[in-house]
């Protein structure tokens, strides 16, 4: 493959050859291509995007770049989760020890946060002695005893994806869909599931604000994995709204304990949860139908089954300092702690995530900057749902904060990120389409 023609073909929009979308991907892990050369491509690719049969081209390319896990031996089905990211969204943390208490083999490699939208690595980090750099061996031999291991990402893994996604950062081309769908599906396919679930995340919280445009993704996302042969399904679901009640790293494991121990704090929460444990179920062929799945995820949860599993996973990734109960008291907790007041009553037509997120974000709870340190304590409080009747000056949010001034800095902005009306409004729907 010769690196100028490349960029050429892509910038006169023309077709590349499966060969030479492999060998640059490989090439791109080697270090074989210089940055500049990286960054032309990936603006002429943003520019005259590829299509579907280069992307899938592109994203098995990326997905051979490095180590791949080969789960051979685990007991089947052997399922991956992926959500698009969003505020509050703990979802992995209550639903893969669910899915392993049913049975199903769950690994899953899991990000760290970027701006608004929170990382599993980040959230697990809050239980003292977690460890997430597990190697491809460690996995699997966990995986085998408990049905479920979560790890950080490992450098091996579809390394061409580290490459190009630091570039496509640095050069305003993150958001192309053939690019954004082959680097989420080049570590999927590096996984080795063989059943993927995606939670599509749709609204003022997420990286996709429209409908259309979730919908757009997710159709991508399912018809390119399918041809990669990784069946997938896609839900897309609500992120209008902060997912649950907490948002914040250690606030957000707290909730997941809590829902896991029959506790929840959140109809929604645990709706979204047990519908796509259902959804997944119904996929993987477990169930004879989502409704059927639905039922059997909410037995696993009110039984104490996904709790029971739970427990044995934090055990076995916290080499025995915790269970589910320890790994709840030693997590971080914020020392200021102050209330947020409805200032009308009515009804709660919005509570704007994207804005939660931010402030989140400036308490120190999340990353602007790659190398920023996250203060996991920290957090907010969302104590109010959309179609929740409010009077004025009930409590709305509560800030977990350092500082007493630090918590009154964003007092405001917080209760002007809910909007209350006089008349009625209905609940948001949680999941708002599956895609197959
Ligand atoms: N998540 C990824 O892993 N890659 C993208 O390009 C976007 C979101």
């Amino acid at each position: 493959m010769n690196a100028q023609e490349f960029i050429q073909t892509r910038r006169d929009g023309g077709r590349h050859s499966q060969a030479d979308l492999e060998a640059f991907a490989i090439q791109v892990a080697k270090g074989g291509i210089p940055d500049y050369q990286i960054a032309a491509w990936l603006m002429a690719a943003f520019l005259n995007p590829l299509d579907e049969e280069q992307t899938v081209w592109l994203t098995q390319g990326m997905a051979r770049s490095g180590e791949t896990l080969d789960l051979t031996g685990l007991p089947h089905p052997w399922v991956d989760k992926h959500s698009t990211g969003g505020v509050g969204d703990k979802t992995t943390l209550v639903i893969l020890p669910l899915l392993a208490s049913l049975g199903l083999t769950a690994v899953k490699m899991s990000g760290r946060g970027l701006g608004i939208t929170g990382g599993t690595v980040d959230k697990l980090a809050s239980i003292p002695g977690f460890r997430m750099d597990m190697s491809p061996a460690e996995l699997k031999a966990q995986a085998a005893e408990i049905g479920l291991a979560i790890a950080g990402q490992t450098a091996n893994l579809a390394p061409a994806d580290k490459v190009l996604y630091s570039l496509r950062d640095a050069t305003a081309t993150v958001a192309s869909i053939p690019l954004i769908v082959s680097s989420i599906l080049s570590k999927k396919l590096a996984g080795g599931a063989e059943e993927l679930v995606l939670d599509v995340k749709c609204g003022s919280g997420a990286f996709m604000k429209t409908r259309g445009e979730a919908q757009e993704l997710a159709q991508w996302l399912v018809r390119i994995a399918g041809d990669c042969g990784l069946p997938t399904v896609a839900a897309l679901t609500d992120m209008d709204q902060p997912l649950g009640r907490m948002v914040g790293n250690a606030l957000e494991v707290h909730e997941a304990l809590d829902l896991l121990q029959g506790s929840p704090h959140s109809p929604q929460f645990e709706e979204l949860v047990v519908r796509l444990a259902g959804i997944t179920l119904h996929f993987a062929g477990l169930a004879e139908s989502e409704e059927a799945g639905t039922e059997a995820a909410k037995q696993a949860l009110h039984s104490g089954r996904a709790a029971a599993k739970a427990d044995q996973w934090i055990r076995a990734q916290t080499q025995g300092m915790h269970g589910i109960e320890s790994a709840r008291s030693a997590l971080p907790v914020a020392p200021h702690v102050k209330l947020v007041h409805a200032t009308r009553s009515g009804y709660v037509a919005r509570v704007n995530a994207g804005e939660v997120g931010r402030v989140v974000v400036a308490l120190g709870g999340g990353r602007q900057k790659k190398e920023d340190e996250v203060d996991l304590a920290v957090g907010v409080e969302v104590l109010l749902g959309v179609g929740d009747q409010v009077n004025a000056g009930q409590p709305s949010m509560a800030v977990h904060a350092r500082t007493d001034a630090e918590a009154n800095d964003v007092v405001d902005r917080l209760a002007n990120a809910i909007e209350v009306v006089d008349g009625p409004i209905p609940a948001n729907p949680v999941i708002l389409e599956v895609i197959r």
